[in-house]
């Protein structure tokens, strides 16, 4: 069990929620944990052998009934259903857990929460299921976020990365760093041991090696997170370029070409249309700047500030020229603006490809022109008309996001906001330790910003943290996880 002092919600009760999402379907599953999930669910399932001698991880087919309105009968028959019995400490909370697997409807799942519900269990906040997995030691906190990520991924790469991740490939990389952090710790505390007879008999150049190679270690593993942040959430793409280039044509082309992800939006309002794409397991998510200005027409300004916005939010602004006619000052212009903006909101990497459109048509425009005011920047000649081009673009893409790595599914990566402020703190703390034993300050100080820096690197994994932490986290969860 973990030494969390936790007041969200009572970790006493046993809990129940419907699993399954909400409409009807195949199956519903109906999961209850806690000391007395078993007895709970006895009250409404027959079965042969009696669910409180029944043998854990198994499956068991029976009855749901309750008790009947009808005098003349004890109970009433609701549904055919499979139990599946998972006795503490296996399971997934590490308490009693059982799970009903009834028919998908709304009308019987919702029944059945209530009969169990009626008997004693509470109703699950959310995540709550897997913020039980985090307090008994089942899981740790960053293995418990990427299980909101597994459920969240909609492309290959998003489920393995997080997969990676709640496997443990992240944790094991803070926990290594951790581990380093306190052997310098313990040199250090040995030196304070004996400070007073004034003896420094730690090697310092030694601590100094040790230290700079942990810091070393951090900016490594930091530097994965633009990579680890696609993966989990997709690469942002703005397509921008002069009316008529072709960009709306180049936005359905891609739609066609590629896997469209329809997302099912429920009562949000999105001011800006973003496409979802999956191009080679890597989620894309499309803005075409066309279409805000012509969604906002009569409020001109106000679409150009929005369309500014998404241009500094892209991970990549991709630029659509028109090859059938020749470079103009319209291009230079635009190019001119948005390199501008870009390099204003202080973006690290630019983020700019170029696609020269229509090239189906008599190819007017020159290379060499284009060049001089796009750069170096990467270029492919297209068609959106008759799709021509799409697989060099797609390549282009994707080796933008990933760099020329790809993705090892034992890799650790950085994925979140949170991670990676924890990592920035606890570096900074250790560059105050580094230049503090430059200095040649005594072990006192340097134990101070290296005792902060573990315990920054300890909120990652959730062997220190609040119980804000815990509420943002799990929040962010559905009910049933
Ligand atoms: P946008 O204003 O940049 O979104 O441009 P549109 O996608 O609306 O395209 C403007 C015009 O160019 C339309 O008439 C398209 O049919 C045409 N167009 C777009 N792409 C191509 C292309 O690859 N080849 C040819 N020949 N015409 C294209």
């Amino acid at each position: 069990m973990r030494n969390v002092e936790i007041n969200m919600y009572n970790q006493e009760d046993s809990i129940v929620a419907i699993s399954t999402p909400p409409g009807s379907g195949g199956i519903a599953v109906i999961r209850v944990s806690g000391s007395s999930a078993i007895s709970i669910v006895d009250q409404i399932f027959q079965v042969k052998v009696g669910l409180l001698q029944a043998e854990s991880h198994k499956a068991y087919w029976g009855k749901i009934v309750a008790p009947s309105q009808n005098t003349n009968k004890k109970v009433e028959f609701l549904d055919e259903v499979i139990v599946t019995l998972f006795r503490a400490p296996k399971s997934y909370t590490r308490e009693d857990v059982v799970e009903i697997s009834c028919h998908g409807g709304q009308f019987i799942s919702h029944r059945i929460l209530e009969l169990v519900a009626e008997r004693g269990a509470r109703l699950a906040q959310p995540g709550e299921f897997t913020l039980r997995a985090f307090l008994s030691g089942r899981l740790d906190l960053s293995q418990a976020e990427a299980v909101a990520d597994l459920i969240r991924a909609k492309t290959e790469l998003s489920f393995k990365s997080a997969l990676s991740q709640f496997q443990g490939a992240f944790s094991r990389q803070v926990k290594e760093i951790r581990q380093s952090l306190i052997e310098i710790c313990s040199l250090l505390e040995l030196e304070l041991d004996f400070a007073e007879e004034d003896v420094e008999f730690v090697d310092r150049s030694e601590v100094e090696k040790k230290l700079r190679k942990t810091i070393d270690d951090i900016e490594i593993f930091l530097s994965t997170y633009e990579r680890g942040k696609i993966l989990r959430e997709g690469a942002k793409l703005v397509i921008v370029g002069k009316p008529n280039v072709g960009k709306s044509s180049l936005l359905n082309a891609l739609l066609k070409e590629e896997r469209a992800i329809v997302t099912e939006i429920a009562g949000t309002t999105r001011d800006i249309l973003e496409e979802q794409l999956d191009i080679r397991g890597v989620l894309f998510r499309v803005v075409d700047t066309a279409g805000i200005r012509e969604s906002t027409y009569k409020i001109e300004q106000e679409g150009v500030l929005r369309t500014m916005k998404q241009i500094e939010n892209a991970d990549i602004v991709l630029f659509v020229f028109d090859g059938s006619e020749p470079f103009n000052k319209q291009d230079v212009e635009l190019i001119k603006q948005i390199f501008t903006l870009r390099k204003q909101t202080g973006v690290i990497k630019n983020g700019f490809v170029g696609a020269i459109n229509k090239i189906d048509l008599e190819v007017k425009l020159t290379r060499d022109e284009l060049r001089k005011q796009f750069g170096n920047y990467p270029l492919v000649e297209i068609s959106a008309k008759e799709h021509l081009g799409f697989r060099q673009l797609e390549e282009l893409l994707i080796k933008f996001v990933l760099g020329n790595e790809t993705f090892a599914q034992d890799e650790p990566l950085v994925t979140s906001i949170r991670q990676r402020q924890s990592l920035l703190v606890a570096l900074e703390s250790l560059n105050t330790a580094s230049s503090s034993l430059i200095q040649g300050f005594s072990s006192e100080f340097l134990a101070v910003d290296l005792r902060a820096a573990l315990d920054h690197l300890g909120e990652i994994i959730g062997e220190v943290t609040t119980e804000d932490i815990l509420g943002n986290i799990f929040s962010k969860f559905c009910i049933g996880k």
